[in-house]
């Protein structure tokens, strides 16, 4: 079936979906988007994803011209119209066309595009055999210049860690901070269990997205009376732990065995990190707006 985009108020087949190469989101990155799920009929925490777009386009000092609740059915109403139960939804936002100068000013109305389609799933191995990363040397973005927390259309930092890894032949990379604290991965936050049972995870000032499967899996440890300590660590930490796992929408929970060539405790998946897994698999059913 010929796939039906949601282009400004419309639903239009994928040919006519287009954009002009006046659009400032190509020109410049300039505009944010989201990566949502649909799980079985129920969009994942949909109010959480627009929270944070609307959160990231008042960063970028840009109007969203829909509210919250049409922008709720824009989603459920192309997600409905391609007969999607369980999809990958990218919702992108872009200031929209102007002219060849940066300004924004000169663009009056941001383009709202959603593309619905099948999930592709990560390998069954990685999840089974878990990850081996890498360190990039490629720094995350420095929050005085550009926020890592606004999920802009402006990846070029994470695509250079990302070719780094694409290098090693790995599928992820750490990113540190300008400090050298573990910030997150590419598209990916990072968790670490200690050997004292505790979580750890970096807090969003050391340069990491606000991600929506780090906060779900944070209640769930918080749940099972866990200890989890949002604090800034190094890579002694990462090394020296004895479970580490990567969180993310499209990867969900993914274990990570071996980072820069030092194998994390005895190299295989972790037992909380599977116990998480299925945790988190029980809720993204029921957490969310039904279609
Ligand atoms: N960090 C970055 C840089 C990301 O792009 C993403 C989303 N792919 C994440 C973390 C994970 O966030 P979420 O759980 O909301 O998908």
């Amino acid at each position: 079936m010929e796939r039906l985009i949601y282009l400004n108020g419309e639903l239009v087949e994928r040919k006519q979906a287009k954009i002009s190469v006046f659009d400032h989101g190509l020109l410049y990155g300039d505009g944010v988007f989201e990566g949502i799920r649909a799980y079985s009929g129920n969009l994942f925490k949909l109010k959480e994803h627009l929270d944070r777009l609307y959160n990231s386009a008042a960063a970028i000092e840009m109007e969203i011209p829909m509210t919250k609740e049409e922008m709720t059915r824009a989603v459920v109403d192309t997600v409905n119209a391609n007969k999607l139960r369980d999809a990958y939804i990218r919702l992108v936002v872009t200031r929209g066309v102007g002219d060849l100068g940066i300004n924004p000013v000169k663009c009056f109305e941001p383009a709202v595009f959603i593309i619905a389609d099948k999930v592709t799933l990560y390998p069954e191995e990685y999840y089974k055999n878990g990850l081996n990363i890498i360190t990039a040397s490629t720094r995350r973005n420095i929050p005085e210049a550009l926020s890592p927390r606004i999920k802009s259309l402006n990846y070029l930092n994470n695509i250079m860690a990302k070719i780094e890894a694409n290098r090693m032949k790995v599928p992820e990379a750490i990113m540190l901070n300008r400090e050298g604290y573990v910030a997150e991965c590419t598209g990916d936050n990072i968790f670490l269990v200690n050997t004292r049972g505790e979580v750890l995870t970096p807090p969003l000032y050391t340069g990491a997205l606000n991600g929506i499967t780090r906060t779900v899996i944070i209640d769930i440890i918080k749940d099972m009376g866990l200890k989890i300590i949002e604090a800034p660590f190094t890579l002694f930490e990462v090394y020296s732990s004895a479970e580490c796992f990567l969180t993310g929408t499209a990867a969900e929970i993914i274990p990570v065995v071996d980072v820069d060539g030092r194998k994390i405790a005895d190299g295989r998946p972790g037992e909380l990190t599977i116990k998480l897994k299925e945790k988190f698999r029980k809720i993204t059913k029921k957490d969310g707006v039904k279609l």
